[in-house]
């Protein structure tokens, strides 16, 4: 594979997707001329899908083989030899938000066991997605079997644990992050930050003092060349891989997700467009209202391109539009969805399910089962239509790339509001490739090699950001940068070899 090659092939899929975002939400051009350009633009993608298809099977070997290596490492760090030496983190799950956001909680601890190569080790204990009365039972059944009590695990009511031997958050010493570094290497080897310390307790992300390096949107820099080479959102591929190994469903959630799989008749029903609805607590707050028949539009887009591409493909059949809905939210199935389906739309899912979702209902295990249901049919999905600012959705792309991890899914979004991001995240960079001018006072100026911290993409051709050399804020043209990826090392990756 031919980096330079690669590159290109990619940027030419967002640039296209990038002119048609300009035109579509330009007022000044007629809607004749816009028909006119959907059109093109689908037909061009067919193209463009056919140069991605040559060297496709090739690509997804490599991706699948990376895959395997990054399983295999984690698999090994998590059993270790002896648990009683081994050098652990510990990560509590008891930030007070939903389930989203503590599996990105879950997510940077991980990211922070396998750049320091220490043990991951759950507690659980406080989880608020099993209340009080459902706790008693279960901690009975745990307690009886070999887990230890310390960290005892709510966890395991859901997902398979972290290790098949090394559970126990114990050990001959243990302080918290800040006072376990060691300020002389700090940022030198990861190994090396911290001192003699076996145990070291993990705050949340956003209260982390020192920051290392390699905080998300950073890549591990082992692996880095491989994977910006084979996948066109780097990083988020790499949160599906630690998602992959983390949220390995119990046998009473896998039951669960397959009678509902059942139900649904997801096998037989794709291609189907995943949307996400996020409301109730969210609104006004976090995020802004937006009502079915947005998200319906993007629905309708990729719909329309696949029948293109079927036409190309001299296939005349019409292609069924159906849609999985989740939501928390349950208004919408009521409200906005009857409208759509009268208009031929079909929509699985369960309206039942925004009723545990909603907020004043939100923390029971009836309701963490749903939320997991919800986020892996989303991620089953063909194509997802939500809003980034949900850590819902955020998660749902994430493990569609960990459900297909040789196939690069990074393009299979389509978010009405924020870029995709990483709660607590390091600065997001991007690079100047083309000199700008302003054309209005909004945008800013751009001098090739100029970095720019991205704030969002307005979805209409221009980002938001800030010219880190000039300080400028404003809008500019998507398509005159590139993404800066940030690298650093991780331990457990040391002996990666292409
Ligand atoms: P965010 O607040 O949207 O960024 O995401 P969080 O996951 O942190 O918190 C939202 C919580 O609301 C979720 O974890 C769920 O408990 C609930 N929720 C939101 N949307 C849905 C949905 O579509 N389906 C279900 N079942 N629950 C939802």
């Amino acid at each position: 594979l031919d980096p330079k090659y690669e590159f290109s092939r990619r940027k030419l899929t967002n640039d296209v997707n990038e002119l048609w975002n300009y035109i579509r939400s330009t007022e000044t051009v007629k809607s004749e001329m816009k028909n006119f350009v959907k059109e093109l633009k689908n037909s061009l993608l067919f193209d463009l899908d056919i140069i991605d298809k040559r060297d496709e099977k090739y690509r997804q070997n490599r991706l699948k083989s990376l895959s395997n290596y990054i399983q295999k490492q984690i698999h090994e760090l998590q059993n270790p030899n002896d648990c009683k030496i081994a050098e652990k983190i510990v990560c509590t799950l008891n930030k007070g938000c939903g389930f989203g956001c503590q599996i990105h909680h879950l997510s940077y601890c991980m990211i922070i066991a396998l750049a320091t190569k220490r043990t991951l080790i759950l507690n659980s204990k406080n989880w608020r997605y099993v209340n009080k009365i459902q706790r008693s039972p279960i901690i009975d059944k745990l307690s009886s079997s070999s887990q230890s009590s310390t960290t005892t695990s709510m966890w395991e009511l859901a997902f398979k644990p972290l290790s098949e031997n090394c559970l126990d958050d114990s050990g001959t010493s243990r302080t918290n992050w800040l006072n376990s570094i060691d300020h002389q290497h700090f940022d030198e080897q990861p190994s090396l930050q911290h001192r003699n310390v076996q145990v070291i307790d993990l705050p949340i992300l956003d209260s982390l003092r020192p920051r290392p390096s390699y905080l998300p949107l950073t890549i591990p820099e082992e692996i880095s060349s491989e994977l910006k080479l084979l996948h066109g959102s780097p990083f988020v591929w790499f949160i599906g891989q630690i998602l992959q190994y983390i949220m390995k469903p119990s046998k009473e959630i896998e039951q669960f997700l397959n009678e509902k799989r059942k139900q649904f008749q997801i096998e037989q029903q794709h291609p189907i467009v995943g949307i996400h609805v996020r409301r109730t607590d969210k609104i006004n707050t976090e995020a802004s209202f937006h009502s079915l028949s947005e998200y319906m539009l993007y629905v309708d887009d990729y719909f329309d391109r696949l029948e293109l591409f079927q036409k190309r493909q001299n296939n005349e059949t019409k292609t069924k539009r159906i849609v999985y809905l989740a939501t928390d939210d349950s208004s919408v199935w009521k409200k906005e969805v009857p409208k759509f389906e009268s208009k031929g739309y079909t929509f699985i899912g369960d309206s039942e399910i925004s009723n545990t979702a909603s907020v004043n209902r939100r923390y029971s295990f009836d309701s963490l089962k749903n939320i997991i249901l919800d986020v892996w049919m989303l991620s089953e999905t063909d194509f997802i239509v939500c809003t980034f600012s949900s850590q819902v959705c955020r998660l749902a792309y994430e493990l569609m790339q960990a459900k297909n991890p040789g196939v690069d899914r990074s393009k299979d979004f389509f978010s009405l509001d924020d870029i995709y991001y990483f709660g607590g995240q390091n600065s997001h960079n991007q690079i100047a490739i083309l000199d700008h001018d302003p054309m209005k006072d909004s945008e800013i100026t751009l001098k090739r090699g100029d970095i720019i911290g991205i704030a969002g993409n307005h979805w209409n051709g221009y980002s938001k950001g800030i010219n880190r050399v000039t300080q400028q804020n404003g809008l500019y043209p998507g398509f005159k940068t590139k993404e800066k990826i940030e690298t650093a090392n991780f331990e457990l990756f040391k002996n990666f070899q292409q």
